[in-house]
Parts: structure tokens; sequence; C-alpha cells
């Protein structure tokens, strides 16, 4: 048997999240989607149920756990305000000191502070109180210096029913609303940067995404289909299952390249590409759809494009990147994983044949003379019918990890 105390208590995962804003209603959903989600993420690395209790969740931890599994799934799941690794003890000052100070003995650090909140109201002393006496113990072992503004270490005490619960490190989670809690879209996804962030910027505001691809195979190598299907995997860590339809757009690109005006053809590539995009959505009963663009990053995302390329969609297409920049996309793409996968070179299905000047306002009366000259609804239809469909699930760990 160890001879540290705090080891003597049990663990558990405490779950933090923020339901700022959602009311009656609004709030069970976002909860029991949430819990359902955690137990998903977590399926095969940590498998006891998950218990609420005042607006946070806690799940009971084995005798022998890893920590480091479980912290990596928690930092996917969208809706966490934070998380922690905390010791359940009994509501017992003399207790609560000593594993505090014991706990705190093994960090390093020059300042700290106690915190606590106490929910559980009965308890006889109050937050202040508690505080300053754990604070005094903790001190008394490390010899370390108080400071409350600007901590090194913080001592968190959570005194809820009949426990007390104490940890040290809050892990910051994604927030948002819990994917699966809001409808669901239809997002166009390419191998390039924006539309991977674009798609999980949405996902971070409850909503289940739906993934469609244009691909000009055999022209294009099946490296940028592979990508995408990479891109999507990484994704479905969020969402935890996905679909992919990948659509061939070679035929409908050749039809544009030879029949309309090549400044114009990225602008056709992408009202086709929305046309069809808006078919899968109508199949799949979905309100709105998915893009990455960002407004003048490139010659065919100008308001007056954006507009043009708009027209030819009735649903509402989300475009959470219009407003950022460059820098900012990336960052997040790192952060979320998709950056490397991203940036491997490809060929995407527009770098091939693109004219050297294309249309920074294109004329929507001409766009409309040039498709009525062409016949890209049957093939639109058909390359839509032959659409390859591949399902994605975020794999429940094994052994523990
Ligand atoms: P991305 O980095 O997402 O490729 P981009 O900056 O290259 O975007 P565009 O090439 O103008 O911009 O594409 C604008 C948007 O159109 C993309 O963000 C994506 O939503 C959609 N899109 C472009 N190409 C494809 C494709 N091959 N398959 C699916 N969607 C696409
Ligand atoms: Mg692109």
């Amino acid at each position: 048997m160890s001879d540290k105390l705090h080891e003597k208590f049990p663990h558990v995962v405490l779950i933090h999240y923020s339901e700022i804003g959602l009311k009656g209603a609004n709030r069970k959903t976002f909860e029991r989607q949430l819990a359902k989600n955690i137990n998903r993420t977590l399926k095969g690395v940590l498998d006891t149920p998950l218990k609420q209790i005042y607006g946070r969740f806690v799940i009971p931890l084995p005798d022998e756990f890893r920590w480091e599994p479980i912290q990596n799934r928690l930092s996917k799941v969208i809706g966490l305000a934070h998380y922690s690794l905390a010791v359940v003890l009994p509501q017992n000052m003399e207790t609560i000191c000593q594993v505090a100070a014991e706990v705190m003995e093994r960090m390093d650090f020059q300042s700290f502070r106690v915190t606590v909140r106490r929910i559980q109201k009965k308890f006889p002393m109050n937050s202040d109180k508690i505080a300053a006496e754990v604070g005094a113990a903790i001190q008394k072992v490390t010899g370390k210096r108080v400071d409350l503004k600007n901590p090194e270490a913080t001592c968190f005490v959570d005194i809820v029913e009949d426990m007390a619960l104490l940890y040290t490190v809050k892990y910051p989670g994604i927030r948002g609303l819990p994917v699966g809690s809001s409808e669901q879209a239809v997002s166009l996804l390419s191998s390039g940067i924006d539309s991977p962030v674009a798609s999980w910027k949405i996902m971070t505001r409850g909503v289940h995404l739906t993934f469609v691809h244009f691909h000009s195979a055999p022209y294009t190598s099946p490296a940028s289909i592979n990508n995408t299907k990479r891109l999507v995997e990484v994704l479905t860590q969020y969402q935890l299952t996905s679909r992919l339809y990948c659509i061939p757009f070679l035929e409908v690109q050749q039809h544009i390249m030879m029949n309309a005006s090549p400044a114009y053809r990225v602008v056709l590539y992408r009202r086709s590409m929305l046309r069809m995009a808006q078919q899968i959505a109508t199949q799949l009963k979905v309100p709105a759809l998915v893009t990455g663009e960002s407004i003048g990053q490139v010659a065919s995302q100008t308001l007056t494009n954006i507009r043009v390329i708009s027209e030819v969609a009735e649903l509402p297409i989300l475009r959470p990147l219009s407003g950022s920049e460059k820098e900012e996309i990336i960052r997040l793409a790192r952060e979320i994983g998709t950056y490397d996968i991203s940036i491997e070179p490809y060929e995407d299905c527009c770098s091939l044949f693109v004219p050297q000047h294309p249309v920074t306002k294109a004329n929507l009366d001409s766009v409309h003379q040039m498709e009525e000259k062409m016949e890209l609804l049957p093939l639109e239809k058909k390359a839509v019918e032959s659409a390859e469909v591949f399902t994605f699930k975020f794999p429940p760990g094994e052994n523990g990890s």
C-alpha cells in the first residue's frame, strides 16, 4: 500500500461545462447531449458511468488508470469549459488540509492560493474560512507565499454533496455547444487549410456535419481524396461520426472549360459545387451549407463574386471564416490538428484548368448567359448520383489508450 495519503482516496474526472445563456429545455438538451458525447468519446478508455452533480459531471476512476489518454480524448469534446483530475475526500477539515499540503508539496511553485467553491451550504465553515485553513496547512509544509491575485499554483477545493473534491490543474476545454445539440449541415470540404477550420467552427455551435468533396480524378492524384479522408478522420474526433461524399467533378469541369470564358471558370465551378452540395443537403433534409471562404483572400472571394456564387443556393451558406485573417485560420488549423494534412502538396480540382486572370467582379447576367448555353444540370445530377460515400467513426480506445 502506498504511503501517500492522497492515493488512499478515490479519484474522479471532474468536468465543468459552461451553460451560460442556456435556459430551461435548452439546458437539459445541452446536458444530455454533452453527457452522451463524453461517454462515447471515452469509450474503451474509461467506461464507468458519469454522474451529474450541481452543474458539473463526475466520472469515478478505477484504482489503476492512465490520465494521459483520458485527457487526450477530453480535449476533443466540444462543450467543456474545463476538466480536472480530482481526489475525493470526506468533508473533514483535517483530511482536506493534510491531503492539500501533501499534493502541493510535490509541485514546483513560488506562490499559491486556495480557491474554494462551497456548493453544499450545510458544511459548517464558509469558503473564506476553509481557504484560510487549507492555505495555512500548505504554507506550513511548503514555506511558499500566498498570492491571491497572481498565484503560480492553485489548490482548488469544491465542497459538493457529501464530499470535498481537491485538484490543482484545470485543463481548458473547447467550450461551445455539444455536437448534436443543434441541427445538421453539409460542409464543402476541399483538402485546403480553410474549409476544415470552417467546419470545426460550425461544429462548436453544436452542428453535426456531413462532408462533400469534389475531385477531378484521374487528372488529380489519389492524394487529394486521401488527404480529404484524413481530414475527415481528424474532424470526426470532434463529432464522433461522419459521412463523406466524394463527387467526381471532372466532366462538369471540362464542360465549363470548353464552353465558358476562362476568366469565369472558378465562379462557375463554385456555383456548380454549391448546386450539387445543395442536392445532397436536400436529400438528407439538412437546412444549411458551410464553406471556408474568407472575404478577399483570393480572386473568387470578393463580395461581388460571393454574391454571384451564392445566388444558386436556396439554403443559407454559413461562412464562419468570412471575417478571419489567414494567420488566425492557420493558428486554429494547427490547434485542431488539420494543418499538417492541409499543407501537404496536392492538386486540388480547382488548381487544374485555372485561368491566370480570374474575374474579381463577375457579372451575374454574363454568368446566366454562359450557363444557359451549357448543359450543366444533367452532368451535375449524374455526378451526384455517382458519389462515393465513406463513413467514419471515432474509434473506441483499446487497452486503455
Ligand atoms: P480551402 O482552403 O478550404 O480550400 P480556399 O481558400 O482554397 O479554401 P477556394 O478554393 O476559393 O478557397 O474555395 C472556397 C470554398 O469552396 C472552400 O473553402 C470550400 O468550402 C469550397 N471548395 C473549394 N474546393 C472544393 C472541393 N474540391 N471540394 C469541396 N469543396 C470545395
Ligand atoms: Mg482550396
